[in-house]
């Protein structure tokens, strides 16, 4: 920000902000200001923004009049603090804190009590009256500034401080007293001198200074790097850095340091959370040097303290309007507020907070719907791990496929795939895994890894085959050669082992942990009833939240579903019909002889025979799910991919052929087929002839499938059904293909009402998956009445390639790279294949203003998607019946104006 002069103002007091400035003041100075507006306890300071962060990481030095800034602020400092940093008599300390806009927490860098040196650590203990405080808080600032300003190893300080403990016969530092932590410090000040070639800086504001920058320095360390990749946190945003007066927890018996929640984070119960450590300062609580109490405990210790605290959660809570994480200091029996945030929490956790909330009467529940994702919702639906059994926790890698996976360890994609075969249950534990891997990954039921991210091969691939992953678990060692991994502590697990992993916390055991649905998919499915006392907190809250979600959303939820088993789920699920019932399906198992014959058949009687034969079979299909859809559309697509995906593989029959023949005797069949499948064969069948282009060249199969529609359509009518078909044509580019369709199913819909004396109405539309179709949605209306978008082949065709090969083979290179921050398969890629769909729609309501608009690809049970699908005007999205809730969820967050979920 630049002020009248044309200055640059590069740092803040804490009573300038607020919490709404993350991006210049970082979360945590944001919220410092936050709370200092509201008037809570926070010792006074002043925040260095990410701007000078930025100048500082670009330019390899501070701006120019940053120093001069600083100075400004320090003074005022001073002045309301009545001391001067560094006073020999009467120090004011410093802590410098890192702290950037988006959450990093333990990634960068803090140095507590800036401002000691030989002189006023004595003038420290005058003024305290303890001398074993003053020592130890220089002591705590040699190390804690050696490790992080002066980059020496941590180790050789936690050496030297454990040599002193050894001496005294102790392990607890509360038992060194001031003569000893003195000597302490002088082992700090010689590991200086020797790692540095310099001595400790005495200088108070050089000691600020070297610590800003080493801030400043600490947003490209390592661990932060990496941070950011895996959060997907841009790499350029830079920190803050607050400069707080210190308060002090190590003063004695009454004083300490602590950290609280609000309300359980976990499950969302509201209660008093968190952690206490008399005596003690900054990070030994999360240390874990000595054991914290729990947080009730302080009410004992230090009950106006305990009062004052709650008091604050409350006030916090009340105007965060949600749960708020807290860190904070008792000095002398006064409390300090030394941050605050909005607290993260788990799925669960997120929709009851909601919900209570709102029964708080902090929130409405329009918000409610807000706050919670479909994400989350849909991590909810995973079967569970329960607690209980026997099995050893191993291990926490990351999270990167949720779903709760056990089965026997095994090392390579040929051992997964050949004990699955046998009906094994196998987790496939890699260091990393390839291509090659990908057979092993189906066959699996859970993928473990040592290394790599949540864009590493395993992850994406897991996450695209909606397959368990936990992947880089790098405490395990993985031998594959070896068929073994080894845990911290030693532990072996060889192949054959059981281990449990769960994708959603990224949590790894050695044996069983037992599983159970999720409470909240027996809710979905009917088995609780949200009313009563078998539901708990977490039901109740889904059950409002969706409800009020469909009370506010605009476009419908289908499903896609291709029996009647899967159609009634849905429907439970909350499915307002479906959206694409897939008909090649009905044409495996033995139906495929049926097919064989199709295919071979030698002039118009042999054809029609076959088709015959299909027909009734493909009735019966359609009568189920009518029966279970009744009074819903049902959008059914005809036959859509190439007619050789029914025929056996060339490779194997080719062998079988050749074998018989080998034998002496040729088999006639065979050769027919053979020569069936070499004719139709392509080299790229997804671009090849299947979709209408099938419809077209295969007399009477369209036919065929139009008439098992209308007769199983009329036969419902009869019973006193009301069956909705819309019936739906694969891969048209241009609207001829379409008429010519058209044309025939009309006569054909008429045959049968007049054959059956009934009426049986049905829609004819499309689908847009080939850009061209997009292009030319105006023309293409004129002859359909609705158009489902098949945004997997639009994405497929937009982009030019194909998914099950790319998936594999270099997604992950893609994601790393940055070339795309999320697969396009898994979430609409707006600017590219968005673009066409909104050109479809345009196009397509300009001839046909009331042309149903629809999307069928997986995209409609994408978040993300969703949202864009609301956006652009659609009426309904479509998905497979577990996304149905997270639709339903995300299309009333959209029409709430949520933001999109993200990731
Ligand atoms: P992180 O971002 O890793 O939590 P913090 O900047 O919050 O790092 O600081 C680390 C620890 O030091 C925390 O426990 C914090 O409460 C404590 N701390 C920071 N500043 C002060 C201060 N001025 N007085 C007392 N304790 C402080
Ligand atoms: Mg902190
Ligand atoms: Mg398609």
């Amino acid at each position: 920000m630049t002020s009248g002069t044309g200055r640059t103002t590069w740092v803040y007091e804490f009573s300038q902000g607020s919490k709404d400035q993350k991006d210049l003041l970082g979360g945590k100075g944001a919220n410092l200001a936050e709370m200092t507006n509201l008037g809570l306890p926070v010792p006074p300071g002043f925040t260095i923004t990410t701007d000078a962060c930025r100048y500082y990481l670009e330019q390899g030095s501070t701006p120019p009049d940053l120093a001069d800034q600083v100075t400004e602020h320090l003074s005022a400092l001073e002045k309301a603090m009545g001391k001067t940093l560094g006073d020999p008599a009467d120090p004011l300390l410093v802590s410098v804190r890192s702290g950037a806009a988006a959450s990093m927490p333990g990634m960068m860098e803090t140095v507590l009590n800036v401002g000691l040196n030989d002189e006023s650590v004595r003038g420290l203990a005058a003024q305290s009256g303890s001398e074993r405080f003053a020592w130890d808080s220089y002591r705590r600032l040699i190390q804690m500034f050696g490790k992080t300003v002066l980059d020496i190893d941590g180790e050789l300080f936690a050496h030297a401080l454990d040599e002193v403990k050894r001496e005294q016969g102790t392990d607890s530092d509360l038992d060194l007293d001031a003569a000893h932590l003195e000597d302490v410090v002088g082992r700090f000040k010689a590991i200086v001198a020797e790692q540095c070639g310099r001595d400790f800086p005495q200088d108070p504001r050089e000691q600020l200074d070297l610590a800003i920058n080493a801030v400043f320095d600490s947003w490209n360390s390592e661990r932060a790097i990496l941070y950011r990749r895996r959060e997907r946190i841009p790499g350029d945003a830079g920190t803050a850095v607050n400069v707080v007066a210190m308060v002090f927890g190590n003063l004695g018996p009454d004083s300490g340091t602590g950290v609280a929640f609000t309300r359980d984070p976990g499950s969302g119960a509201q209660g008093v959370y968190g952690d206490y450590l008399q005596n003690a300062q900054g990070e030994d609580v999360v240390a874990g040097i000595r054991n914290t109490v729990p947080l009730p405990e302080l009410e004992r210790i230090d009950k106006g303290a305990y009062d004052e605290l709650l008091r604050t959660m409350e006030r916090l809570e009340s105007h965060y309007r949600d749960l708020c994480d807290i860190e904070f200091t008792v000095e002398r029996n006064k409390l300090w507020m030394l941050q605050t945030r909005v607290g993260k929490r788990t799925a669960a956790a997120a929709f009851v907070i909601a919900t209570q909330l709102v029964d708080e009467g902090l929130i409405d529940m329009d918000e409610a719907v807000r706050r919670v994702t479909g994400d989350q919702l849909g991590q909810l639906m995973f079967p569970r791990f329960v607690s209980g059994g026997d099995a050893q926790e191993l291990t926490q890698g990351m999270n990167a496929s949720p779903g709760a996976a056990v089965g026997k360890a095994v090392f390579s994609s040929e051992t997964a795939v050949e004990w699955a075969g046998r009906g094994e249950k196998v987790v496939l534990v890699r260091r990393e895994t390839n291509p090659d891997d990908l057979a092993g990954m189906i066959a699996a039921e859970g993928v473990l890894t040592s290394r790599g991210g949540k864009t590493s091969h395993a992850a994406v691939v897991a996450r695209g085959m909606g397959k368990t992953c936990v992947c880089g678990a790098e405490e395990l060692t993985v031998d594959t050669a070896g068929k073994k991994f080894t845990a911290p502590g030693g532990t072996e697990v060889t192949e054959g082992d059981v281990i449990s992993i769960d994708g959603s916390t990224g949590k790894v055991w050695l044996g069983e942990v037992p599983v159970e649905p999720s409470s909240v998919v027996r809710y979905f499915e009917g088995e609780i009833d949200p009313e009563s006392d078998e539901a708990d907190d977490l039901v109740r809250s889904v059950h409002r939240i969706l409800t009020h979600a469909d009370s506010r959303r605009r476009l419908g939820v289908r499903t896609n579903a291709d029996t009647p088993e899967d159609s009634a789920r849905a429907r439970r699920f909350g499915a307002q019909g479906i959206g694409l019932c897939r008909t090649e399906h009905m044409f495996l198992g033995e139906r495929r002889q049926l097919v064989e014959k199709l295919i071979l058949a030698e002039g118009d009687d042999e054809r029609q025979a076959a088709l015959d034969a299909l027909e009734p079979l493909q009735r019966q299909d359609f009568l189920e799910i009518f029966e279970e859809m009744d009074g819903l559309p049902v959008t059914v697509r005809l036959l859509d991919p190439p007619l050789h995906e029914f025929l056996p593989d060339l490779t194997d029959l080719s062998v079988r052929v050749a074998v018989a023949e080998a034998q002496g005797h040729p088999d006639e069949a065979n050769l027919r087929l053979l020569a069936a499948v070499r004719r139709l064969h392509e080299q790229n069948p997804m671009l090849g002839l299947r979709g209408v282009r099938l419809g077209l060249v295969v007399p009477g199969l369209f036919a065929m499938q139009v008439r098992a529609i209308a007769e199983a359509a009329a036969e419902r009518r009869k019973a006193g059904g009301d069956p909705r078909p819309e019936i739906m044509i694969p891969l048209v580019g241009a609207v001829q293909e379409l008429e010519a369709i058209r044309e025939e199913s009309e006569r054909v819909l008429a045959e049968v009402a007049e054959a059956r004396g009934v009426d049986v109405p049905a829609l004819i539309g499309t689908m847009i998956e080939v850009p061209r179709a997009a292009l030319t949605a105006e023309e293409i209306a004129q002859s359909a009445e609705f158009f489902s978008f098949g945004t997997n082949d639009l994405t497929q065709m937009t982009w030019g390639f194909s998914r099950d090969d790319v998936e594999a083979a270099f997604f992950h290179a893609y994601l790393d790279k940055g070339i795309f921050g999320i697969s396009p398969f898994e979430s609409l890629d707006l600017d590219g294949v968005g673009r066409l769909v909104q050109i479809g729609v345009e196009g397509g309501r300009r001839a046909r203003p009331d042309l149903k608009l629809g999307i069928c690809g997986e995209h409609g049970g994408d978040p993300d998607s969703v949202h864009f699908f609301h956006e652009v005007g659609l009426d309904y999205v479509s998905c497979s019946p577990f996304r149905v809730p997270v639709a339903r969820l995300e299309a009333g967050r959209a029409a709430l104006g949520a933001e999109r979920a993200g990731s």
